[in-house]
């Protein structure tokens, strides 16, 4: 028998929670089934990953209706900078955050999500019941059902749900049960790299702790010359949640570390990561019990079949480069949530409008995140790439008025992904722009100095967001001189904030 507005919902990662609470919100009953421990009882500890998230605007409206806005800013920081440090230890500073008040990011440990939300869904009691160490499988599309394996070994079928949300994540098991269906498309790709975490510690004074480097700052340290890529993402307690990307197999890879040992792996990092001798005191430590995360793009579609909805991480999973898994996710419970009013309780019309209003943003975030995977990683060393940030960062502080870079627009404003992306074709023709007409641009950009030539140009791209419509008004702009820049590290000259490395004796 159909339970009327009974709703399952597999897998109490922060999608689960969140979506589950929305739903109880309403008066809906829920019932929630996690396969692994409830992560108030349990010691995280190689239960849950703990990497740190960036967490934007996108995720604040989900954030605040489920009532934890405040608790979730509560254990995050702020970020207001990214700071970069180059192999010669040489670092500058790039502005992150966007034009508006509020337009910032936050970095919080997974951990800490986790458990406001699982504190959180204790006061649904009455609408919702969580399961955990509870484990589905064997998912069946056409019967309505699925089964459950709880701690005790105990396997019961369940059915009869209006519908049944999988925010299971990439391993989905409903997703898995979706492949045996004609229409269903389906991708995944391992790019040959993964991450695994280390930390630098917070230091313990008298005072209390504090952070050993500075705050509000998300740091990156690109090694393109051995392929690897460090960045570090502070946390309310003083310590930096440390993600260090690598390749799986072959030359500087998790397996030849792990296969050579920690001596090995500590040489290799004293030597390329310089900072980590005075900085990470307890690299044995986490070396010793740290695992390779794969990093892997998954893309699919339709994301409903019968009465079982993919949502989250089950329905589309992105390089962490992107910083918008998450958040992306939880702009979709929000529309969920909002659709739930538009078509009462349809769930056809729901899960329809949603997949075509958000599958080609899925997929353009899906790309979007492999392309800065690219530009941390490799292309940060690349003439074009380092105009264009030292560019955007000059404009975006000294023109904030009438300027808002790409990546501001993305990051930190809330508007739909796909008008954001347009915003990059026409950031790229300004930035060519102010290149060939201004031949002192670089000169400025140093220094910090506002200037009429660049304003008058960057004023003509004003509420522009795409390029279309800016090539109808810019026949009035004559290109009369050609500039070329031709030097290897274009952020030392030219990035008003780079600083060279001073040894502290
Ligand atoms: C290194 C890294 C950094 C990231 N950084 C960011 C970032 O800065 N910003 C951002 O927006 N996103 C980021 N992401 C992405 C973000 O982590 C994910 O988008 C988010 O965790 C997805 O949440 P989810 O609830 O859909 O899935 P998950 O977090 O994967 O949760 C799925 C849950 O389902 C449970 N489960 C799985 N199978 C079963 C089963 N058979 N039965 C019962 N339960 C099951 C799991 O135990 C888990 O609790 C990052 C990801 C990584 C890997």
């Amino acid at each position: 028998m159909e339970k009327k507005n009974y709703y399952a919902v597999i897998g109490a990662g922060p999608v689960g929670y969140v979506l589950s609470i929305l739903l109880a919100l309403r008066g809906f009953k829920v019932e929630l089934f996690e396969k692994r421990p409830d992560p108030l009882t349990t010691s995280q500890s190689g239960e849950w990953r703990s990497t740190n998230l960036k967490i934007i605007k996108r995720s604040y409206p989900a954030l605040r209706r489920v009532g934890v806005f405040e608790e979730f800013l509560n254990y995050s920081i702020e970020m207001f900078q990214i700071k970069t440090i180059l192999q010669n230890q040489d670092e500058f500073e790039i502005l992150f955050r966007g034009n508006l008040p509020g337009s910032t990011s936050y970095s919080i440990n997974r951990v800490e999500i986790q458990e406001i939300l699982a504190r959180r869904i204790q006061d649904f009691q009455d609408n919702i019941i969580v399961h955990y160490n509870a484990c589905i499988s064997n998912v069946q599309i056409d019967q309505q059902s699925f089964d459950v394996k709880y701690s005790d070994g105990k396997i019961e079928t369940k059915r009869g749900y209006e519908m049944v949300f999988g925010t299971d994540g990439i391993h989905s098991a409903v997703q898995q049960a979706f492949l045996t269906k004609p229409g269903f498309s389906y991708s995944r790709e391992y790019n040959g790299y993964g991450y695994t975490e280390l930390q630098i510690p917070a230091l313990e004074t008298q005072e209390g702790s504090k952070f050993r480097i500075q705050q509000n700052t998300f740091f990156h340290w690109p090694r393109n010359n051995v392929d690897v890529h460090m960045w570090g993402l502070p946390n309310f307690a003083g310590d930096i949640n440390i993600g260090l990307f690598m390749k799986v197999t072959g030359e500087h890879s998790f397996e030849y570390f792990k296969k050579s040992g920690f001596d090995v792996f500590q040489k290799f990092m004293f030597e390329y990561f310089p900072d980590s001798k005075l900085l990470m005191p307890n690299m044995k430590d986490y070396f010793d019990k740290c695992n390779l995360t794969r990093i892997v793009t998954m893309k699919c579609g339709p994301w409903k079949f019968g009465n079982f909805q993919l949502v989250g991480e089950s329905a589309h999973a992105q390089n962490p480069f992107g910083g918008l898994g998450f958040n992306a996710s939880m702009e979709e419970c929000v529309m969920i949530d909002d659709l739930i009013d538009k078509y009462q309780c349809d769930w056809n019309l729901i899960c329809d409008d949603l997949y075509k209003s958000r599958k080609l943003t899925a997929d353009k975030m899906n790309e979007f995140g492999d392309q800065q995977f690219t530009l941390y990683k490799d292309q940060l060393y690349d003439e074009p790439v380092q105009i264009s940030l030292i560019l955007q960062d000059y404009l975006s502080r000294v023109y904030s008025d009438i300027f808002q870079s790409s990546s501001q627009f993305i990051r930190f404003d809330d508007k739909d992904f796909l008008e954001c992306l347009k915003f990059i074709p026409v950031e790229n023709q300004l930035i060519d722009d102010l290149v060939k007409l201004i031949p002192d641009i670089l000169d400025l950009a140093k220094t910090s100095r506002f200037d009429q030539r660049v304003f008058e140009i960057v004023d003509k791209y004003r509420n522009l967001t795409e390029l279309a419509s800016f090539k109808n008004q810019k026949s009035n702009i004559k290109i009369d001189k050609q500039n070329g820049y031709a030097f290897e590290n274009l952020f030392a000259k030219y990035m008003s904030s780079y600083k060279q490395y001073t040894p502290e004796i």
